[in-house]
């Protein structure tokens, strides 16, 4: 772990609290967020803070528990937990919550969490056609504008929307360098420090600032790339992490990987390269951030072809030796989907693949150590 650098991302990170609570008494408002296909650009526009609150640890799910099945994927509990609980400072800073109707138990948990806080959920649509999908996300793209201009006492103008694109491109663009590190050959940064960096950054109120940060972490890395000081060699190899998202706390594949001698280069999950994107700063905003968003390859989309290509994408631009493709339990859509990628990428394109489906909890990890250990010998 380079300390030095992590050192610098937790005092910014420390930073951002005061920064947050300083926008706040300005009267600047926060917005909750819990998924991808939320165009953050909307709440920029709005002169408003944008937080992903996806709860990645296992702490709040008991008190999740009193309320919601037990048989349910542990992010919508964590998620659920910490708003109940009152425990993530995130959570609390929010005004409102803009929410998507993404898989079943992520909507239905939404209900419950209007009691809590007002939270707006936008209807996503369940395929990416361009004939009959298209118009039906713009509209809620629009709906979201007003809903967030209601809230904010902002008006959000075209050109506003167009700056708030152009800001987010370039910090898009910043995390993408910051991910596109590990294309080199040994790769300069470990997982979890990738992961670590990309999940507090996501928290920047002050987004300058993340972006020239992001820019100077990448600077120190490829020095370091050069020097040869790097944690791996040659021979280490280099796996791809797909499947659901992931963050600090819900990182124990990432972290026993790393323990067994495995390098995780990149992570095609929304914690990663799927939000590697860049919106046309050209078209109508509007309709560029609907056409944008839409295509994210997420498995509660149906079909999802777009996850096919990205993977192939990434297998090649990041020289991959094996696939861990990673499903909390009781997230059907991408269990499911494991099955396709399975026959796809091991049975078809014969890249070593190994499927691991768990929860937040430390009470696998043995079991886990001992397959991932086995799958990297294998490879
Ligand atoms: S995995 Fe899919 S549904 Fe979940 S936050 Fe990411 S994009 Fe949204
Ligand atoms: S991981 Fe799966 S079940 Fe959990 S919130 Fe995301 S799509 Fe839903």
């Amino acid at each position: 772990m380079n300390d030095a650098i992590l050192n610098k991302v937790q005092m910014l990170a420390e930073q951002n609290i005061t920064d947050i609570e300083n926008f706040k008494k300005d009267g600047r408002k926060v917005v909750g967020l819990y998924c991808l296909y939320s165009p953050v650009e909307l709440v920029v526009a709005a002169n408003g803070i944008p937080l992903t609150l996806c709860g990645t640890k296992n702490d709040p799910i008991t008190v999740a528990e009193e309320k919601l099945p037990r048989n349910l994927c542990p992010l919508i509990k964590s998620s659920y937990g910490f708003a109940l609980s009152g425990t993530c400072p995130f959570f609390n800073f929010a005004d409102f919550i803009v929410a998507d109707t993404t898989c079943d138990g992520k909507k239905k948990m939404f209900e419950l969490m209007q009691e809590i806080k007002p939270v707006h959920v936008l209807q996503l649509p369940q395929n990416q056609e361009k004939s009959s999908s298209l118009p039906l996300f713009r509209g809620e793209v629009e709906k979201m504008k007003s809903l967030i201009e209601h809230e904010t006492k902002v008006e959000i103008t075209d050109d506003k929307i167009k700056k708030a694109i152009s800001l987010m491109n370039r910090e898009r663009t910043a995390k993408k360098d910051l991910m596109d590190l590990a294309k080199l050959t040994p790769s300069p940064i470990t997982g979890t420090e990738l992961i670590t960096i990309l999940f507090k950054t996501g928290f920047f109120a002050n987004k300058e600032k993340g972006i020239e940060m992001l820019k100077e972490i990448t600077s120190e890395y490829i020095k370091i790339h050069e020097e040869k000081k790097g944690p791996y060699n040659e021979k280490t190899k280099r796996i791809l992490l797909t499947g659901v998202p992931v963050g600090l706390g819900s990182d124990k594949v990432i972290r026993i990987v790393e323990e067994a001698g495995g390098s995780i280069v990149c992570f095609e999950n929304c914690s990663g390269y799927k939000q590697a994107f860049t919106v046309n700063e050209e078209e109508d905003p509007i309709t560029a951030l609907a056409k944008q968003y839409l295509e994210i390859p997420c498995s509660v989309m149906s079909p999802n072809q777009k996850r096919f290509d990205l993977l192939d994408e990434m297998i090649e631009g990041f020289s991959v030796d094996g696939i861990i493709d990673l499903t909390w339990q009781a997230c059907h859509t991408y269990n499911i989907e494991a099955f396709k990628i399975a026959e796809v990428f091991q049975k078809e394109k014969r890249i070593p693949l190994l499927h691991l489906e768990t929860d937040y909890s430390e009470t696998d990890s043995e079991q886990l150590r001992v397959r991932i250990e086995a799958f990297l010998e294998m490879i």
